[in-house]
């Protein structure tokens, strides 16, 4: 059995007083679900602060990004001896990451290495462009991304993997339940490929890319997509409320 969960990826957003604030919206009624593992990735900055707040409850911490060296003349970065203190999870490979700051597949499986060295839970973002999409490309990128991302790692189920089409990131346009379900159903028999079927049977995977609360329901009533990573939603409470709720009753 998989357990669910929905991760709120809080992206470049609120200050440290914004965040704690934020958190204290939400934080009684996520506690009140139960079945369900509810993970904030608010930006570093805040993840001390915000880790007074939730320690002791259900709800968990995790950090947007890392870098791979444990320490070291590397300005601005952060690493993970420092997380493995302040969160349980880190979001490694975002489209965003890939984007902008031109992270490859390999410097996601060093990351994922490093992530897994201290004890950190991975959440590693795959997902195609449009024009692959178009191009009837979406497996073999993913292929791609899950075996260059996890190239060297041994069979593990301390980590999970996030299928986020980058067409549906922050665009309102989000797959259908069902897309979503088949291309998930793909990654899983990928990573049968590498690690077995008992392996990748366990694995989480999520969806990510324009959840809402009105939407979420189709996703999770889908048995190959384990949970959900949010953006834009989970910056508001109500919502991100609501996503775990309706996650709790589709997957009960
Ligand atoms: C994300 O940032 O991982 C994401 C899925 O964003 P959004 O929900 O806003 O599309």
């Amino acid at each position: 059995m998989r357990r669910p969960l929905i991760a709120g990826n809080w992206k470049m957003n609120t200050t440290i007083a914004e965040a704690l604030s934020l958190v204290k919206q939400m934080l009684g009624a996520l506690m009140a679900i139960e079945s369900v593992d509810k993970v904030i990735c608010p930006p570093f900055v805040s993840l001390s602060e915000i880790r007074g707040l939730v320690e002791g409850t259900s709800v968990r911490l995790g950090a947007q990004n890392m870098y791979y060296k444990d320490k070291g003349a590397f300005t601005g970065e952060i690493s993970p001896v420092m997380l493995k203190n302040l969160c349980k999870f880190v979001i490694l490979g975002h489209s965003e990451r890939r984007q902008y700051f031109t992270e490859t597949d390999a410097i996601v499986n060093e990351k994922v290495k490093a992530a897994l060295a201290v004890g950190l839970l991975p959440i590693i973002c795959i997902g195609e462009t449009l024009q692959e999409n178009e191009a009837g490309k979406t497996n073999s990128i993913l292929e791609r991304q899950v075996k260059e991302g996890l190239k060297d790692i041994a069979a593990n189920r301390d980590l999970l993997l996030a299928y986020e089409p980058i067409w549906a990131i922050g665009t309102g346009k989000a797959a259908t339940g069902v897309q979503a379900g088949k291309t998930i159903g793909f990654i899983r028999s990928t990573l049968a490929g590498l690690w077995g079927n008992e392996t990748a049977a366990s694995v989480r995977i999520l969806y990510g890319g324009s959840v809402t609360g009105a939407n979420i329901t189709e996703f999770m009533k889908e048995p190959e997509i384990d949970g959900g990573l949010v953006g834009g939603a989970s910056l508001k409470s109500d919502e991100f409320i609501e996503i775990v709720r309706q996650t709790a009753a589709a997957k009960s």
